[in-house]
C-alpha cells in the first residue's frame, strides 16, 4: 500500500507542524465518503492538538447524521456569515472527496481567494489544481480509504481510533454501494480489516446508514419502479424520473432518492441508468454504468457533470421533459459502446 509519494507526505507534516486553525471543506449535497472522510481526519487532527473547523456547502439526509463528531459540521447553507469568517481565518484548509473547486458552490470565490495552503485528498480523475498539495488516485475505493493511508504513514496505526475507524468504514463502505462497485482491487479489503480491528460493528454502521428510510422513501421508491421506469432494451440503458409534483406527493426529504438508480442495473441486459430529479431551477442526474461503459465521460459531454466511470452525476437547466427528450436522443450514438459492454459482460 504505497499509493502516496513521500513527497506529499512530508509537505503535509510540515504544514502541520506549523498551524493551529484548520479547515476541513467538502462537497455540496456531500455523501457518505464526504461526511466520513471529513470527520475522520477532523478526530485525528484534534487529537494532535489543531482546532480545526468541518465546513460542508449544504445539509445532507439523515442517514449521514450519525457519525461521532457530526454536531461539529458548519452548513454554509445555514451560516454563511460564520463560514466565510472561519475560511478567512484558517491557516490551513483540506479539501476532501472531489477535485473540481466549483463543486464547493457558493464559496468558490473566498476559497480563491484565501492564501492559506490548501491540501486536496480525493479519488477522481482529473483534479483541478487549485492545492499546494494534491494526493489523488483513482486506485483506491473512496477518500477515506486514501486518507487512512495518509493518517497511517503520519503518524502509524495507532493514530487510528475508533471514532476515526467508524467515520472512515462509513466513508468506504457508502463509496462502494457496500462492496458492489469501486471495490475490486485487495487494498480496500486491508483497510477494511484494519478498522474493523478498531473495534468498529459495521453490521450497526450498515444498519445506520442503509435501515434507516422513512416510510414515503419507500412508498416513493415503489411508485418510481411501478410507474416511472423506462427502459430501452435496444440500447441496454434505463431511467427513472421524478417531478416536483411527485416529490411533494412522497414529502421528499433530502437524500430520499439515494440509491433509486442502482435498481435498473439489476434488470437484466441494462448496463447504464439515470435518475432525473426536477427541483427548482434545474434537473439533478445520477448516472450508473456497469463495465467498461464511462458514465462521466457521458455525464460531462452532454450533462455539465463528471465523476467516476460507474457512478457519475451532472444536471441540465432544459425543462424535465426536454432533459428526457435530449438524454433519450443521445441513446443511439452509444448504441455501440453500451451494447459492446453488455456482450462482454453476459459471458
Ligand atoms: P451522485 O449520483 O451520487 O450524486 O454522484 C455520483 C458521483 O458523481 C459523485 O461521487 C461525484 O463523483 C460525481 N458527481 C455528482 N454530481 C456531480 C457534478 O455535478 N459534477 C461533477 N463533476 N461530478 C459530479
Ligand atoms: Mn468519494
Amino acid at each position: 500500500m504505497k499509493r502516496i509519494e513521500a513527497q506529499s507526505i512530508e509537505g503535509i507534516q510540515k504544514q502541520l507542524a506549523n498551524v493551529q486553525r484548520i479547515l476541513i471543506m467538502t462537497h455540496y449535497n456531500p455523501d457518505g465518503d464526504a461526511i466520513g472522510s471529513s470527520l475522520g481526519l477532523y478526530h485525528f487532527l484534534m487529537a494532535a492538538g489543531h482546532r480545526v473547523d468541518v465546513v460542508v456547502p449544504n445539509d445532507y439526509p439523515g442517514f449521514l447524521q450519525w457519525m461521532p463528531g457530526n454536531e461539529k459540521i458548519f452548513l454554509a447553507s445555514k451560516q454563511p456569515q460564520a463560514v466565510l469568517e472561519k475560511i478567512e481565518q484558517a491557516e490551513l484548509i483540506f479539501f476532501l472527496d472531489f477535485n473540481v473547486l466549483d463543486r464547493v458552490q457558493q464559496l468558490e470565490d473566498s476559497f480563491r481567494k484565501s492564501s492559506a495552503p490548501k491540501i486536496l485528498i480525493d479519488h477522481h480523475p482529473n483534479p483541478e489544481h487549485f492545492a499546494d498539495i494534491i494526493v489523488s488516485t483513482t486506485e483506491v475505493s473512496s477518500t477515506s480509504e486514501l486518507l487512512y493511508e495518509l493518517l497511517v504513514s503520519m503518524e502509524g496505526e495507532q493514530a487510528i481510533d475508533t471514532n476515526i475507524a467508524e467515520c472512515l468504514y462509513a466513508g468506504i463502505m457508502t463509496d462502494t454501494g457496500s462492496f458492489s462497485y469501486n471495490s475490486s482491487l485487495p487494498d480496500t479489503y486491508y483497510v477494511v480489516s484494519r478498522l474493523i480491528e478498531k473495534g468498529i460493528d459495521k453490521d450497526r454502521i450498515y444498519w445506520r446508514v442503509y435501515d434507516n428510510y422513512s416510510v414515503d422513501r419507500m412508498r416513493l421508491l415503489g411508485y418510481c419502479l411501478n410507474t416511472k421506469l423506462k427502459v430501452f432494451p435496444e440500447y441496454g440503458a434505463a431511467y427513472l424520473s421524478i417531478n416536483r409534483s411527485e416529490l411533494k406527493r412522497f414529502n421528499y426529504q433530502p437524500g430520499d432518492s439515494e440509491g433509486f438508480v442502482n435498481y435498473p442495473l439489476s434488470i437484466q441486459g441494462v448496463m447504464f441508468s439515470v435518475i432525473f430529479i426536477e427541483q427548482d431551477d434545474y434537473v439533478k442526474i445520477s448516472f450508473r454504468s456497469k463495465g467498461d461503459f464511462y458514465a462521466n465521460r457521458f455525464a460531462s459531454s452532454h450533462f455539465n457533470g463528471g465523476g467516476h466511470r460507474n457512478a457519475a452525476g451532472g444536471y441540465s437547466e432544459l425543462s424535465l421533459e426536454e432533459t428526457l427528450e435530449k438524454f433519450e436522443s443521445l441513446l443511439p450514438e452509444y448504441k455501440g459502446q453500451l451494447l459492446e459492454n453488455h456482450l462482454y459482460h453476459a459471458d
